[in-house]
């Protein structure tokens, strides 16, 4: 699993230079970032806006035009927020 760890430190030097992709799941409120997995808020308290987010796997209206609207840098490292997992 070697290759994997290095995998997870170049995505996460990537969000570094770039920041973290409006690509994020979320999970009881909780907001992660799709590419290296950092917690970056939670919407409980409602401090935090996902007005401009990609909701991996929701693929809503929003989130598809949210997802035009993305920059080279938030898609790469990321996987396509809209195919199903197997
Ligand atoms: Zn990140
Ligand atoms: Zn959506």
């Amino acid at each position: 699993m070697k290759e994997k760890k290095l995998l997870l430190k170049i995505k996460k030097v990537f969000c570094a230079l770039f920041g973290h992709t409006k690509i994020q799941s979320q999970f009881f409120g909780y907001w992660y970032c799709g590419r290296c997995g950092e917690q970056l808020g939670d919407s409980l308290g409602g401090v935090y806006s996902a007005e401009d987010v990609v909701i991996i796997g929701h693929n809503c209206e929003t989130c598809r035009k949210n997802h035009k609207k993305l920059k080279w840098h938030e898609k790469i490292l990321v996987p396509n927020p809209f195919k199903k997992n197997a």
